[in-house]
């Protein structure tokens, strides 16, 4: 199989659009198109600080190289990583974290919950005095948002930047669409969340229109360190089968992945303009966007005790 492109020899089948790549055509079209999506969404403007949420594995790492190739020269950009503290995982990935940021000479801060909170996610079971295993997925989430959005305003950061591709939005559209939660399904695309909130740093997804198999591929073959250990809490169940069904989908119907974000592109303006009201208020402790009294953040760390909200990370 030949490069479509340069007529080299091909690496990779985009089986959609009926043509094939080479390493070196791929990695241009992948780049070409992240610019495309930050363009045509206004992700990044000139001078803004953009902090870059950095886990170390193969998107983050990725985005981080892409947008020091195409933005360190207008922007200045922070990496931003956070240690959980999960035993036998996170050490290795913040390694090739912290070895890209050195490579590249971006500036990184790390935050852990141990530092800030003053435990680690592994000894939330035991200081719960549970026997029932916890969610591990909904309690991570929670303090790493938390924590991201912190460390974001502390460095004055205009605009988040996280690795989140193609796959993983398509997965979210389905998973809120299967739960009923209107409030989230409207709230995903290039910029989610609130817009506009001055609590919140703005989140920014320049991969949301690339695919995971894609990133990995430029990863490798641009020689990018990303570790690919997985996190032994992982439990996301729900999102693992939708996974599996979109990609059987994909494989019988190649493009299927593009015509649902497509369609839920489409769909974006009428939910905006009809404002789906499902009863927002914000929370009495910390302000965010809620439909209980308290948020999901604020009741986590009820339990254990803690009230860090607003508190600043500098
Ligand atoms: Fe946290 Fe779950 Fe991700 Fe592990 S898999 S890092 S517990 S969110
Ligand atoms: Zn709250």
């Amino acid at each position: 199989m030949k490069c479509s492109k340069c007529n080299n020899k091909a690496i990779y089948e985009r089986k959609w659009e009926g043509r094939a790549y080479c390493g070196s055509c791929l990695s241009e079209q992948v780049e070409r198109k992240v610019k495309q999506t930050i363009r045509e969404n206004n992700l990044i403007e000139k001078g803004e600080i953009i902090a870059v949420g950095l886990s170390g594995g193969k998107d983050s790492t990725t985005l981080l190289y892409i947008l020091h190739k195409y933005f360190s020269k207008t922007n200045q950009i922070i990496a931003i990583s956070i240690d959980e503290g999960i035993e036998g995982y996170r050490n290795e990935t913040l390694e090739r974290a912290k070895k890209l940021a050195c490579v590249l000479g971006i500036e990184h801060k790390i935050f852990s919950y141990k530092k800030i909170f003053g435990i680690n996610l592994d000894e939330i079971p035991e200081i719960l005095g549970e026997k029932q295993k916890i969610n591990w997925c909904t309690w991570c989430g929670v303090f790493r948002r938390y924590i991201l959005n912190q460390a974001a305003k502390a460095i004055n950061a205009d605009k988040l930047a996280v690795g989140h591709n193609l796959d993983d939005e398509v997965q979210g559209i389905f998973m809120n669409f299967f739960k009923g939660d209107l409030s989230r399904f409207q709230r995903l695309g290039a910029k989610p969340g609130i817009i506009g909130s001055k609590k919140f740093v703005q989140r920014i997804k320049p991969f949301f229109e690339i695919l995971e198999k894609e990133i990995l591929i430029y990863a490798m073959i641009n020689g990018i360190p990303f570790s690919n250990a997985e996190c032994p809490h992982s439990e996301e169940i729900m999102r693992r089968t939708t996974a599996e069904m979109i990609n059987k989908l994909e494989f019988e119907y190649p493009g299927t992945k593009f015509q649902i974000l497509n369609f839920y592109e489409k769909l974006r303006p009428f939910m905006t303009a009809v404002e789906i009201k499902e009863n927002i208020r914000s929370c009495e402790n910390c302000g965010e966007p809620t439909s209980r009294t308290n948020c999901m953040a604020c009741e986590l760390f009820d339990k254990l005790n803690l009230n860090l909200i607003e508190k600043s990370l500098q």
